[in-house]
């Protein structure tokens, strides 16, 4: 189903979020810098926002948490709450497509309650977006959701074209009947114009075809050496990545130990202690072992999807410039 929503209705439609949970949105931070933050005006939302710099996955995954303390003596044992209904507005198709892979690993391969639990709380709205010179979720079949969203907002002259992809989804909808209109024939066809317009936008392509026999039969590229002489392996690729999804646990025991908590945080594959085991073996002790891991699991594939979905968020934020599309070039000969 494809509904309107005009411009003159979108300060109505936000306070309509309101009433689901508490809503977040991109939100301009610094010059050209934007964060998911929780919002409480559409003025304070910048829906033609570029990237953010920490991708939704923050919201399913935390950065950092406790996921149980307790304590002996007071015979206590305790969980975080169920988290309430978030409402996440403007959300990329890349993120979204991001979402659907953490949603594999963490709904479907190894369940983990607090995710199912946040995931099954939250209500996305999708919005549509203009590629940069560093986005190439075109090569990489992930620049259109087809669903994993409740709705999708693609931006037309008069208001959005509204995408429905969830029951929720319908049922705002059915609630707010008076903010929204069918979509007219000339709605659709402007949507399909910015369609056609968008993807001939892109400028960075990525050639994906065979991409993990090309890297399995790079073991031995110099590439490795030469982008991990630049690297300054500090992890920020890791965690800018809205598939990357390695994490730590780490126990925090009283002296007595009678008490304590237990955090689960964030880890990078880049970062030396990451391959520290018990002993002090490390089984990927220099940066170009942990470099060409990287690259290697992005260029790997989760339930038949890419693990990357060229957000272009680690070149971007890279403090050496090592662009990942030009490492995954040099891999297969083609620079
Ligand atoms: S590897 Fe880089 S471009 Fe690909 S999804 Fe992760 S951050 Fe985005
Ligand atoms: S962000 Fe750049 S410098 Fe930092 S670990 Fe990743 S590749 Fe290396």
């Amino acid at each position: 189903m494809y509904k309107v929503l005009a411009n003159e209705n979108l300060p109505a439609f936000f306070e309509s979020l309101k009433k689901i949970g508490k809503v977040y949105g991109p939100v301009k931070v610094r010059e050209s810098s934007y964060d998911f933050r929780e919002v409480e005006s559409l003025s304070e939302v910048d829906l033609t926002y570029t990237r953010t710099m920490i991708p939704p996955k923050k919201f399913f995954v935390k950065p950092k948490e406790t996921i149980f303390d307790f304590d002996e003596e007071k015979l206590e044992f305790k969980e975080p709450p169920d988290e309430e209904v978030k409402v996440i507005l403007g959300v990329h198709h890349c993120d979204i497509n991001a979402l659907k892979i953490l949603d594999s690993i963490y709904m479907d391969e190894t369940p983990d309650k607090y995710y199912i639990q946040r995931r099954n709380s939250s209500f996305i709205i999708g919005v549509s977006c203009t590629p940069d010179e560093y986005c190439f979720c075109k090569s990489v079949g992930t620049s259109y959701a087809q669903d994993g969203f409740d709705l999708f907002l693609h931006e037309i002259s008069r208001g959005y074209l509204v995408r429905i992809g969830s029951e929720k989804g319908y049922e705002l909808i059915n609630d707010n009947k008076d903010l929204f209109e069918d979509a007219k024939p000339e709605d659709t066809e402007e949507f399909k114009q910015n369609e056609k317009e968008r993807l001939e936008a892109f400028k960075l392509e990525l050639n994906v075809s065979g991409i993990q026999d090309m890297l399995g039969l790079s073991y031995e590229d110099p590439v490795w050496k030469e982008t991990a002489d630049d690297c300054f392996g500090c992890g920020t690729c890791n965690l800018v990545c809205p598939t990357c999804r390695c994490y730590d646990v780490v126990d925090y025991v009283g002296l007595s130990l009678k008490s304590g908590e237990r955090v689960r945080r964030w880890d990078s594959c880049m970062l030396r202690k990451h391959g520290l085991v018990a002993g002090g073996l490390n089984f990927r002790p220099t940066r170009v072992e942990r470099l060409r891991n990287r690259f290697n699991c992005k260029g790997s594939f989760t339930d038949g999807s890419l693990s990357c979905v060229g957000c272009g968020r680690c070149t971007v934020y890279c403090p050496a410039g090592i662009s990942f599309v030009e490492v995954m070039k040099k891999v297969r000969g083609e620079l």
